[in-house]
């Protein structure tokens, strides 16, 4: 996906979370023959669970994490290609890097490594580009040394089912950790260059992601976030996304589940059972990505529903999960968008239970069925477009949060900053609090009692 997913994201979007950099670092620097290594990553929580993995087993095989910046001996970027601001800033990251680090070994991996590993491969001081494919297995490639044949990047990518060798988490996990269940998608919606990117839909065996769930929750973790491209296509052996949330269930110390974001096609009624049962620990949150609230560009787009069929599930959803939050994706600018049509983006928003929208603005990728039209909406209209539906999504966000004043909730916090502990309820409002506790990975009872500008703050109860 996040802290709070960027609500001010501008780029295409994929099923999976909105971009947010994230880093892990180790408190202290490492010394003497340690060796340092610096990660970043660009693009999705999906990018984020599988960098928190590659640091893990760096940690694991005697580096020390450092700051992205800081001298580093190798340095790993994960990168997105989801729009082509995501391209450029993947090839910005690297060029930083090299500045400040010009003997250290540079690996560049992922989505864009797949894409455009050619223009990365004319950036001086890259001494590896591996995409989708191979990008879990960088260190092996690292250790081989220098390499005279830096691209590892395959064209086509295996549709297998897969597992993941994860190391033991280290003891600074994220608050609510990413699990990677599923990667790939089917759907070729027309704007989207993931399926190039990153392959078909395959699942992860349920074992092996059972086992990194236990292993996360040993190490402290009380929410785990389930992350994919296409994660409601979830099926292993006969298994799908329920039974993903049925088996994490059961673990011991687990006290939330979320699921990242998900296709409205793709989420059986199961699963609001489980999210309207109170003893179930999936948490009442959807992020469903709607792109479009006109049926015509929806039906250029490739989208699997019309805004009718879109609007009744999401009042159903409403209906049927008390106190849900649900969130979305609209992108804006899809070549052909009219005025008319924007507006039906935007009258869906405001009139229905959705409590904010990611925005995104359209942007051409090569290879899609999209980039071959040739009625582009003008950039300043996109802009405008962009501004309304964001002004349109924080109004939503207060109307949810106003909702909510007077009422007691969950909060599971994270972390203290300016004064105030930070976390989030079980339906994904951000609340801040005071208290000389510490609070820090802890679920407690709050009582939300007012909002200041758009923070909605409690009281503990
Ligand atoms: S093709 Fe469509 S469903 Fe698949 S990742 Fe892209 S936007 Fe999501």
């Amino acid at each position: 996906m996040t802290t709070m997913p960027d609500l001010h994201a501008n780029s295409n979007s994929a099923c999976c979370d909105a971009p947010e950099a994230l880093q892990h670092t180790d408190t202290l620097r490492p010394s003497g023959s340690l060796r340092r290594a610096s990660l970043h990553t660009l693009g999705c929580r999906l990018n984020q669970s599988e960098t928190a993995i590659l640091t893990d087993k760096l940690r694991e095989d005697g580096y020390g994490i450092v700051p992205f910046g800081a001298p580093a001996d190798l340095c790993i970027i994960n990168t997105c290609t989801v729009t082509r601001e995501a391209d450029a800033k993947s090839r910005k990251m690297v060029r930083q890097f090299l500045r400040k680090n010009p003997s250290a070994y540079v690996a560049v991996i992922g989505c864009y490594a797949q894409m455009g590993a050619k223009t990365l491969a004319a950036i001086e001081g890259v001494d590896l580009i591996i995409g989708s494919q191979e990008k879990m297995n960088v260190l092996d490639y690292v250790k081989s040394g220098k390499n005279e044949h830096p691209l590892i990047v395959r064209d086509s990518i295996l549709r297998d089912d897969f597992t993941l060798v994860f190391p033991d988490h280290s003891s600074a996990i994220n608050h609510r950790p990413n699990l990677k269940i599923q990667d790939g998608c089917d759907f070729m919606c027309s704007f989207c260059v993931i399926p190039f990117a990153r392959g078909r839909a395959r699942s992860r065996e349920m074992q092996n992601l059972r086992e990194e769930a236990a292993n996360l929750v040993a190490k402290g973790a009380k929410e785990l976030v389930l992350t994919g491209v296409n994660v409601g296509c979830y099926a292993w052996q006969g298994k799908d996304i329920v039974d993903v949330v049925d088996t994490l269930q059961e673990l011991d110390g687990l006290a939330r589940i979320r699921i990242s974001s998900i296709e409205p096609t793709t989420i059986p009624k199961e699963l609001l059972t489980r999210m309207a049962d109170p003893a179930h620990k999936l948490a009442p949150y959807l992020h469903i990505p709607l792109q479009s609230g006109a049926d015509n560009t929806l039906e250029a787009m490739r989208r699997r529903y019309s805004r009718q069929d879109f609007l009744n599930f999401i009042h159903h959803v409403h209906d049927a999960v008390p106190g849900v939050g649900i969130g979305t994706d609209i992108m804006v600018g899809f070549p052909g968008e009219s005025e008319a049509d924007f507006e039906e983006s935007y009258q869906l928003l405001q009139e229905s239970p959705l409590f904010y929208a990611h925005v995104f603005k359209y942007s051409e990728r090569d290879g899609t069925a999209s980039a071959r039209r040739s009625d582009p909406v003008p950039p300043a209209q996109i802009n405008e477009r962009s501004a309304r539906l964001l002004r349109c999504s924080a109004m939503k966000t207060r109307m949810f949060q106003e909702h909510h004043l007077g009422k007691r909730m969950s909060v599971l916090f994270e972390r203290a900053q300016d004064g105030y502990w930070g976390g989030y309820t079980d339906n994904y409002l951000r609340v801040l609090t005071t208290s000389n506790e510490d609070l820090e990975n802890q679920i407690r009872s709050v009582r939300l009692t007012r909002l200041q500008g758009d923070l909605l703050y409690g009281e503990l109860a």
